[in-house]
């Protein structure tokens, strides 16, 4: 059954589909952290809808609370209602202290890319100006000016033009230091790097819109940045009066332990990006910013889709059942001991895993190329042996070469060494 739907789907549907190509089932149901395919094979997901599905597939409170505002209304398009109101009260409590009171919510067309787009023109309008500082490695999204800001070349094959305004700067990523330089003895070079650049007293003082980040790369390779690095990044653009953009649409709502990643940072961003999981796997998109940069004038960013109730609803129950069920802490907890078995399991496999990353339960593992083999080749046959054993998740990185995990943030003990299992089974095959 999972193979006539996949051949039929795959008869009259864009050749730019993707998720299929790489873990070809039909997904029929949803059951907490387990998929099940048209066949009744049962996965566990790792992959969580590329982690919208902060609470696994189908969580009651969630479920029950969309079901309820259904019968209410459901689309709003940017009127005040109840569901929205709730909404808005949750997710700006969920903000540290600093932000209380002075955080404005825009509330966007239900992706990330259009969020981040909000947020760009955002600064760009605050500021005057149009220049827009990113990463190397970076993801913001698929419409052409948040693949602009792309600092990954698969997006950008086949398409010119597309850069106007962007420059890319170096991000931490020490496994391979884009400066050539060992991480134990390079003073973190690629912050001081962006400084220098930015204070060039012969290059005179440029003054970008805003610098946007993902603190933790997600699409790039799970790929937390350096402490030092993000500390430097904020106090050169505070200095220069530069709004930073974090882009939290992957690493937010409570995915690395806190509710946004920024928190572990000990920085305050003027610009927060949020979606995925916080519409409580409804399409929800919203960017949160300090209120002096609120400057754009009645329709500057618009968009139908902006007052999607159910994802209101699904999303205030999704803040109510992290914070009941203390599920930030339980998000520490289990995302240590998956990284620490993934670093016992790299200790056993050094010549194929490369590294062990993460923050919180976005974990990645990073393999090697071995002999003739790509790296990005040994991810696919690893991602291929653990699917065969009923283990979903992503491939990530520069080149394809990262396991991603995204399990639910309520992923229990049990499941994780049961993916921990799956997944050791799959390195010692394709090691043999
Ligand atoms: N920013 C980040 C960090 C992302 O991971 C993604 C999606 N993977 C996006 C933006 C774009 O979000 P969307 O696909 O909803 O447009």
């Amino acid at each position: 059954r999972s193979r006539a739907l996949l051949d039929a789907q795959a008869t009259v549907e864009s050749s730019a589909r993707t998720y299929p190509r790489s873990a070809p089932i039909a997904i029929a149901r949803g059951d907490g952290a387990y998929v099940e395919d048209a066949d009744g094979n049962r996965f566990l997901d790792f992959l969580s809808g590329a982690g919208v599905l902060a609470l696994g597939h189908n969580h009651p409170a969630l479920v029950a609370a969309a079901r309820a505002q259904l019968e209410v209304e459901s689309h709003a398009l940017d009127f005040p209602t109840p569901a929205k109101h709730e909404f808005t009260r949750r997710l700006l409590g969920f903000l540290p202290p600093a932000m209380q009171g002075r955080t404005k919510i825009q509330f966007c067309s239900p992706t990330g890319a259009d969020a981040v787009d909000a947020a760009v023109k955002l600064c760009k309008t605050a500021t005057g100006r149009d220049e827009v500082i990113a990463f190397q490695g970076a993801f913001h999204g698929s419409t052409q000016s948040t693949i602009a800001l792309s600092g990954l070349r698969a997006p950008k094959e086949h398409l010119r033009n597309l850069n106007p305004g962007v420059s890319f700067f170096p991000f931490s990523y020490c496994l391979r230091c884009p400066l050539g330089l060992e991480p134990a003895t390079c003073s973190t070079n690629c912050g001081q790097y962006l400084t220098k650049v930015l204070t060039d007293p012969n290059g005179g003082v440029r003054r970008p819109a805003a610098a946007i980040i993902e603190l933790v790369q997600g699409e790039g390779g799970v790929i937390p940045a350096r402490a030092e690095f993000v500390r430097e990044l904020r106090e050169t653009t505070s200095r220069l009066n530069i709004p930073l953009i974090v882009d939290e649409v992957q690493s937010g709502a409570g995915r690395t332990g806190t509710w946004f990643a920024f928190e572990q940072y000990g920085i305050v961003p003027d610009v927060v990006v949020a979606s995925k999981a916080i519409g409580g796997g409804h399409p929800a998109a919203v960017i949160l910013y300090d209120a002096r940069l609120d400057t754009w004038a009645p329709g500057a960013h618009t968009g139908t889709f902006r007052g999607n109730q159910v994802a209101f609803a699904a999303g205030s129950a999704l803040m109510e059942v992290i914070e009941r069920d203390g599920i930030l802490h339980h998000v520490r907890r289990v995302g240590s001991f998956l990284r620490a078995n993934l670093d016992a399991l790299q200790a056993r496999h050094p010549s194929l895993l490369a590294e062990v990353r993460g923050l919180g339960l976005i974990l990645g593992v990073e393999f090697r190329s071995v002999g003739d083999v790509s790296a990005s080749e040994v991810a696919d046959r690893v991602r291929a042996a653990a699917l065969k054993r009923g283990l979903l998740f992503e491939p990530a990185g520069r080149d394809g070469s990262v396991a991603r995990f995204l399990p639910p943030l309520n992923v229990t003990f049990d499941e994780a060494r049961e993916a921990l299992a799956i997944f050791g089974a799959a390195v010692a095959e394709v090691a043999e």
